[in-house]
């Protein structure tokens, strides 16, 4: 297993994470298969893996449980846990007690080492700033119910700059990204800058809900000869970057534990080939054409007077074309969460946006598909 620097901390973390909301199922999503999690749990474990990741909503509230039955027989002492305030849940101040009690009960521990603020974007931070979440973070810090204070987020790098410089507590936080989405959420210019401030970025989504483990025929032709598989490709491209402290992987099966340990265990900064760079910029290339819409990312359409955030709806809406299966749920689920004036719905169809951008979509035109297409249910 490769180890590698928790941002400013006295901390080598695994390579690999293990993220515990994709744990097998034998049926629904809460019912989770917990001889083959646990086994699959501490089989990573064994294998060097030092960083757990779970939190209150996964798995319908049965992960955090899981984890606690996993990390028995003196398991618990050789890895950190991280788990998340569901921040949406939290209405008034002394819901943080309430929740973060009964995530103890679940997870059978008096001490969680790693604690995040869960999914923030614009509006939920606003609400965790009037609700002093940081001044609850930092009394649970004190009284030695956690160790470390951090955030997930799903919003764009404005919103993810703005949280990182209102707090200088911050020791990590965790993205979505992968070689798909560069530019997408915090991105690139994200990761960067949190890893200049001296914070861990922690990966999520690496493999993009899987959908970057079985690519469509026209990007999986890619791979013919390559010399690894699309998924040792997507994970060793993360693991090249100095900025990336750990990455983390929802694994459902004990083979994609043992094939992405021994990813891990061959990876390392600076060490992928001319080869599968080239791969990946060529499979980047493929899937933007696959994009129905020609967006760029570029932003010159932006600031919508309105508030609809133009890019960011048409990222949600190609990924959901292109990748389909999980990865629809998943633009589902995050266009659901913006704030309704950054929704597609909300374009008033003014047309101030359409001249600026250089590739000459029709944006007004795809605003109301955008919608129909991420709020169906
Ligand atoms: S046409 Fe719609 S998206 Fe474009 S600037 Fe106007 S309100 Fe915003
Ligand atoms: S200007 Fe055009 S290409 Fe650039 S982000 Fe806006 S819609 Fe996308």
């Amino acid at each position: 297993m490769e180890y590698r620097q928790f941002g400013k901390l006295n901390f080598k973390v695994s390579a690999l994470g293990f993220g515990c909301m994709r744990l097998p199922t034998t049926g629904k999503p809460e019912d989770i298969n917990e001889p083959a999690a646990i086994q699959m749990i501490r089989h990573a474990i064994d294998a060097g893996v030092n960083y757990i990741d779970t939190a209150y909503p996964y798995h319908g509230g049965n992960s955090e449980k899981l984890l606690a039955k996993a990390l028995t027989d003196a398991y618990r002492q050789k890895v950190a846990i991280a788990t998340k305030m569901p921040v949406w849940l939290v209405q008034q101040s002394q819901d943080f007690d309430r929740l973060f009690h009964e995530q103890l009960e679940r997870l059978q521990t008096q001490h969680i080492d790693f604690y995040l603020l869960h999914n923030l974007q614009a509006n939920s931070w606003a609400k965790m700033r009037q609700l002093n979440a940081l001044a609850w973070l930092e009394k649970a810090r004190d009284q030695g119910h956690i160790s470390h204070i951090g955030f997930s987020f799903h919003d764009n790098f404005t919103v993810f700059k703005e949280i990182i410089d209102a707090y200088d507590g911050w020791e990590f936080c965790q993205i979505q990204y992968n070689y798909v989405n560069e530019n997408v959420q915090a991105g690139t210019q994200g990761l960067q800058y949190a890893a200049d401030k001296g914070l861990a970025v922690i990966i999520m989504e690496p493999l993009f809900g899987g959908a970057l483990a079985s690519p469509p025929p026209l990007v999986q032709q890619l791979w013919h000869n390559a010399p690894a598989d699309p998924v040792t490709t997507a994970l060793r491209w993360l693991w090249n970057k100095p900025q990336v402290a750990t990455v983390l992987s929802g694994m459902s099966t004990l083979e994609q534990v043992q094939h992405n340990l021994a990813a891990a265990t061959a990876s390392g900064i600076g060490t992928i080939s001319q080869a599968e760079s080239d791969l990946i910029t060529q499979a980047q290339e493929k899937y933007k054409q696959l994009n129905p819409i020609p967006c760029t990312q570029c932003g010159y359409c932006t600031p919508c007077p309105h508030g609809v955030a133009i890019p960011n709806n048409f990222s949600l809406y190609n990924n959901a074309h292109v990748f389909a299966g999980n990865t629809v749920t998943l633009s589902r689920a995050l266009y659901g969460l913006l704030p309704p004036s950054h929704r597609a719905e909300s374009c008033a169809d003014c047309g101030d946006c359409e001249p600026k951008c250089p590739q000459q979509i029709p944006i007004r035109q795809w605003m109301p598909r955008v919608h129909k297409e991420l709020s169906a249910k």
